[in-house]
């Protein structure tokens, strides 16, 4: 069997497609010796290669019919989800709760799992922060909890005691997961969202601004900066930032108040209500939007079941120091690399830190387009590396080796290779 993508990525050989129902079933599937395995939840990981494998010859290990809630704890905010479970479903899940499950820009169609195992970045938080605890099946078919699961104490904590485990399994193929512990966030009494324009010559200087108010929390680590070729989507043609205040009334008030005294003696302008986003807004207070909006109409313009067939699209997603400097420098490294301008979208993650968003697209199905996105992809990796500029994701034909320790550690755990070397594995 080959699986194609429309031309972003290298064809892959398959050998099956395997979509077990049940954390048992994936123990037998395991035990089997059907590998080597490659597990996905649902595969909607666009612009890095979506469901396909590293190498050829593995079998995609699909775990989107486990689609469980186990348990749902609102005073201790968490719940245990299986691979299935797609992000839509958890935040309609707590609607009307006490509690909030931190969404990401994408479909709402996409898995909690996968998005928490590639590290993904949510709006309030990156998702690897959400994840307490996860169900793992070693390549042995032992059966294993890691990290803080219900039961275990009273208060679900990332680091228990003695060596936390969560993470040897995500970015990894260790092993298959089958259920996860997440956390949900107090629900704010009030979200508010605050846009901001500035120039492309006050660039540096915005940033460093924005970064000040971030650093003395003026505002939360959660701001979004679009260039103007993504803030287009917003009837805005300058930089557009998403600056998103939560919290209780007056507290969201008195921020406001006092943010848009302080973005008077900036260079940030107070934009109209008009380019804050409401569905962008919502997102932020956790209400999904079951017509997908965001995703379908502001970004890709397809349902997340038509992605793969009718979008080419490459991912490039390089963390940068949260400085005008380091901003202006990757905007140049952008400039430099790419034929026409790409929407960028810059995600604060804390005071020190950003990431950047860099989506490269082509017309689906045309081969020569595709092969100048690839290319300026290769560019883009060899420019920011220079740089010290990593991406935090990497797509299925850029895979990185293992250091030696994780090649140890993953041959303890599988020596046999029942599991598929992934996209941060290459070599194990
Ligand atoms: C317009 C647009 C906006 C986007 N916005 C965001 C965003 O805001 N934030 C963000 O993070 N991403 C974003 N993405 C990227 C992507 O869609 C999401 O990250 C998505 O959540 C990943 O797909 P998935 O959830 O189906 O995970 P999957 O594709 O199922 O999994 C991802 C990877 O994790 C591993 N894995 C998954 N499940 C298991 C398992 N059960 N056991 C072992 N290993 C497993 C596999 O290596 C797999 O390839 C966006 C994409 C687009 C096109």
């Amino acid at each position: 069997m080959l699986i194609d993508h429309p031309a972003a990525f290298r064809t892959r050989a398959i050998a099956d497609v395997l979509r077990p129902a049940t954390a048992d079933e994936v123990v037998a599937i395991v035990r089997s010796g059907r590998g080597p395995l490659h597990p996905i939840s649902t595969g909607h990981n666009w612009g890095l290669g979506s469901g396909l494998p590293v190498a050829d010859g593995a079998t995609v290990l699909h775990l989107g019919g486990l689609d469980q809630v186990r348990a749902l704890d609102l005073d201790r905010g968490y719940a245990v989800v299986e691979p299935g479970v797609t992000q839509g479903a958890l935040a309609e899940l707590v609607r009307d709760t006490p509690r909030i499950f931190n969404l990401t820009g994408s479909s709402l169609h996409t898995s909690v799992i996968g998005n928490a195992l590639e590290r993904g970045v949510g709006v309030h938080r990156a998702r690897a922060e959400d994840l307490v605890g996860l169900e793992v099946v070693l390549a042995d078919g032992e059966r294993h909890h890691v990290g803080w699961w219900p039961g275990t104490s009273a208060v679900p904590r990332t680091h228990g005691l003695g060596p936390t485990l969560t993470h040897l399994f995500t970015q990894s193929s260790f092993a298959v997961v089958t259920a996860a512990v997440v956390r949900l966030l107090p629900r704010p009494e009030e979200v508010r969202m605050l846009p901001f324009t500035f120039e492309r010559d006050d660039l540096a200087d915005a940033v460093d601004v924005l970064r000040e108010w971030t650093a003395q929390r003026l505002i939360p680590p959660t701001t979004k900066v679009y260039n103007p070729v993504a803030a287009q989507a917003n009837g805005v043609r300058d930089y557009l930032a998403h600056v998103c205040l939560s919290g209780s009334g007056d507290v969201v008030e008195a921020l406001s108040s006092v943010l848009l005294d302080a973005a008077r003696r900036s260079p940030l302008l107070a934009a109209p209500a008009s380019a804050a986003d409401e569905v962008v807004r919502r997102t932020y207070a956790g209400e999904p939007d079951p017509a997908d909006t965001w995703f379908l109409r502001k970004t890709t313009g397809c349902p997340a079941d038509r992605v793969d067939a009718e979008l080419g699209l490459l991912m490039f997603l390089p963390i940068v120091p949260f400085s005008g400097e380091a901003v202006t420098l990757t905007e140049k490294l952008v400039r430099d690399c790419c034929p026409s301008a790409p929407g960028v979208t810059m995600n604060v993650l804390d005071s020190d830190t950003v990431d950047h968003v860099i989506g490269i697209g082509f017309p689906p199905g045309d081969l020569a387009a595709a092969a100048e996105a690839r290319e300026t992809l290769d560019r883009l990796h060899d420019t920011f590396a220079a740089e010290g500029f990593l991406p935090y994701r990497r797509d299925v034909d850029r895979p990185v080796a293992a250091t030696a320790l994780q090649a140890r550690i993953g041959q303890a755990l599988d020596p046999g290779g029942v599991f598929a070397p992934g996209r941060y594995s290459a070599g194990r």
